[in-house]
């Protein structure tokens, strides 16, 4: 049978890590089975969804690569459908009107807190006569549908990740609301537990995987899904993701949303890699640089931990190194274009911008990362003081750069390539007796101010491309 998964997200914030390693799973694993994964956005709660949000989440998906399958199902248009349901909940009699009062809710959690216990609904109006709701009714109360949760049940079911789970009917906090408050004999608007049963079936899913964080509901959900008679989901839950200090990723922490991973600088490839990793990883692995396609191959549910993934920056910002390391060159200085750009910084020609992608691909950890190490092919780099110490205490430092300058104009050289210049090294190091590492490190504080930075031949060719070797050369000499 077609294995079916879907992504449930609720259009309520941006595209968020955790949301998007689920959409990952899913996809992984739908894509192993040569199944199909489905998009459903649960935009019913109308104060907190919005339309930019669906379109922010979508556009994430995207960039990813995770594809999906078919137009995403809006759950909003479906409300008429769920209450149907919920009608026939009501008709055979697994739920009913319940017209307990904001203010006797708030008064039976203040007594349960009181004594210690945890909040639950007390079912007072479950026997209902008809006279009785016909009563509510003309007194003008509003009411909710509540779904018979039977206290005495245990609800059991195998996890794909995390093997049988059980669950008591007694701690699910009482008769379940279905919909929003409504007045009459209407019935408001679904409440999610009611709409995912509902739609689930409707998308013929075969397999929901989602967070941990829905345990409960999927404790909720296949007491529904028994009482309309719908074939029930395999059901996978999915470790927490978890900060530095061991708590659930939130908000609070600095960078949650796949646009900030963007924004930082972080490759898509890397950043799906990376979440693969999120509480899943491989046996014995060769490599853990895997594209979507490769991990969809060897991705499996059930290798999937328990516990929660802890995130781990170091292993993302080496697996975006991998990335911008092995990246057709030409895509990454497309990339890297961008920031030149935004920085305002002309280059001499395409050949000189390849060459300089190329020299500083290596040292680069984010996409960003181009914007520091470019720097001084574009502007005359500040001398730091590790520069200006080696100039004023190595004695044949400012002599190396002006045989080398001399070296140039009596040569007539005005463009360096990797030959010459390890030629004009050679010759000035033994025609003055100077060591070449005292030659090349001069050039180095000439060229970036210090003591670090690329490789220095093919540094000093691009300097010379774009005609400031001189002019670095000599402000040393000043
Ligand atoms: N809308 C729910 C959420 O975003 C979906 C959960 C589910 O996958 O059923 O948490």
């Amino acid at each position: 049978m077609e294995k079916r998964l879907r992504l449930a997200p609720s259009p309520t914030g941006l595209l968020h890590i955790g949301t998007a390693r689920t959409a990952l799973f899913n996809w992984l694993y739908a894509k192993k089975n040569n199944g199909k994964f489905f998009i459903r956005i649960e935009d019913t709660d109308i104060v907190r969804s919005k339309s930019e949000y669906t379109t922010n989440i979508l556009d994430g998906l995207n960039w990813l690569g995770l594809y999906w399958d078919e137009e995403p199902v809006k759950q909003s248009n479906r409300i008429s459908i769920h209450k149907k349901y919920i009608k026939k909940l009501l008709e055979i009699g697994a739920a009913y009107r319940c017209f307990t009062s904001e203010s006797e809710i708030f008064e039976l959690r203040e007594n349960q807190k009181s004594s210690g216990l945890p909040p639950k609904h007390d079912n007072r109006h479950r026997n209902l006569t008809s006279n009785e709701i016909e009563e509510f009714i003309s007194q003008g109360r509003s009411s909710v549908i509540r779904f018979k949760i039977d206290e005495e049940k245990e609800i059991k079911w195998e996890d794909q990740i995390r093997g049988e789970i059980k669950w008591k009917g007694k701690d699910l906090g009482g008769d379940l609301v279905l919909s929003r408050r409504s007045l009459g004999y209407e019935i408001g608007d679904p409440l999610y537990n009611l709409a995912v049963v509902v739609d689930d079936n409707f998308m013929n899913i075969t397999h929901v995987v989602r967070g941990e964080d829905h345990i409960s509901n999927t404790a909720k959900q296949i007491l529904i899904y028994k009482a309309l008679n719908f074939k029930l989901p395999i059901f996978s839950h999915t470790p927490l993701i978890l900060n530095g200090e061991g708590k659930k990723l939130s908000k609070r922490d600095s960078v949650t949303s796949i646009d900030e991973f963007k924004e930082m600088g972080y490759l898509p490839e890397a950043l799906a890699n990376y979440m693969a990793f999120l509480g899943w990883s491989l046996k014995d692995p060769e490599s853990e640089i895997l594209s979507l396609t490769e991990l969809s191959k060897v991705f499996n549910l059930s290798d999937v931990n328990k516990a929660g993934a802890k995130f781990n920056w170091e292993k993302l910002n080496w697996i975006n190194s991998q990335y911008i390391k092995k990246m057709e060159l030409t895509k990454l200085s497309e990339f890297i274009k961008k920031y030149w750009n935004e920085m305002g910084w002309k280059s001499p020609s395409k050949e000189w911008d390849l060459k300089l992608v190329n020299l500083i691909r290596d040292s680069m950890i984010l996409l960003k990362d181009a914007i520091d190490q470019s720097k001084p092919f574009f502007s005359l780099s500040q001398m730091q003081k590790e520069g200006e110490e080696f100039l004023r205490n190595k004695k044949e430092a400012k002599e190396s750069l002006k045989y080398i300058l001399q070296y140039l104009k009596e040569k007539n050289i005005s463009k360096i390539n990797s030959d010459n210049a390890r030629e004009i090294i050679n010759k000035i190091s033994v025609n003055n007796s100077i060591k070449k590492g005292i030659l090349m490190k001069s050039l180095r504080v000439a060229f970036f101010g210090c003591l670090s930075g690329p490789d220095l031949i093919q540094s000093w060719e691009l300097f010379s491309e774009n005609k400031s070797d001189v002019i670095l050369i000599e402000r040393c000499l000043i």
